[in-house]
């Protein structure tokens, strides 16, 4: 925790231009391809059972999905990052390492949206069910609707610790996110063409932690985690 707060303090400085510059690019996010932190994902036309996650694996290569709930009494241990998201502590130094790695190139990261608890997820669900009850859906049809936009409570890798929604300044954050994430252990996580197999649909801010040797080989083939794990 210690180093955590040194390195806490020692990116604190840039917390306030990095902030102002999230909120310009959520306001872009937000009016062109939704809001980034929240879940975003529309029913797969074509989904599949077939993507169970038979063993328990490492940590890092946990499995979760709409087909794999959190395991149960999921327990980590939390470290805060800049801007006061929380990840699992594990992830932490290979994050600001990625981190400052985008820094060094002008991009201004930051981290938007991290570790959710069951109860925020349930937030972000309730919320968004609200929505389509107010556009006139009976109960039934807006809960339908909501699931197919936000992650289910207990399906979100968000209450895993694992993945974090990244923002920057520019859009040129997500590009280099897409080439270099891989170096620091995160893989772009619910690309386009994976739709149907992720059931997430393409979320370009949403990365996730599986380890450099995992990333490394999924970059290099193009597979994402389910296809990787099976
Ligand atoms: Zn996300």
């Amino acid at each position: 925790m210690k180093q955590n707060m040194q390195r806490k303090e020692k990116r604190y400085k840039k917390t306030v231009r990095l902030f102002l510059a999230s909120l310009c690019l959520g306001l872009i996010l937000t009016t062109g391809c939704g809001i980034a932190g929240i879940e975003e994902q529309p029913l797969p036309a074509e989904t599949s059972k077939n993507h169970k996650q038979t063993d328990a694996g490492p940590w890092y290569l946990t499995l979760v999905n709409r087909w794999n709930p959190l395991p149960e009494n999921y327990d980590l241990e939390l470290a805060e990052v800049e801007g006061g998201e929380l990840v699992d502590q594990r992830i932490y130094d290979s994050l600001m390492e990625m981190l400052e790695a985008a820094e060094a190139e002008g991009l201004a990261p930051i981290v938007v949206s991290g570790y959710r608890t069951r109860a925020v997820q349930q937030r972000f669900m309730d919320e968004k069910i609200a929505e389509f009850r107010q556009e006139g859906f009976s109960e039934s049809e807006a809960r339908e609707l909501a699931e197919q936009w936000v992650a289910i409570p207990g399906t979100s890798e968000h209450e895993l610790g694992l993945a974090v929604d990244i923002n920057g300044d520019t859009y040129d954050i997500y590009p280099w996110l897409q080439e270099n994430s891989y170096k620091y252990g995160f893989i772009f996580r619910c690309p386009a063409d994976k739709q149907n197999i992720t059931g997430i649909a393409e979320e370009v801010w949403h990365y996730r932690y599986v380890g450099v040797k995992a990333a490394t080989e999924m970059y290099e083939s193009g597979l994402c985690l389910e296809e990787y794990l099976e």
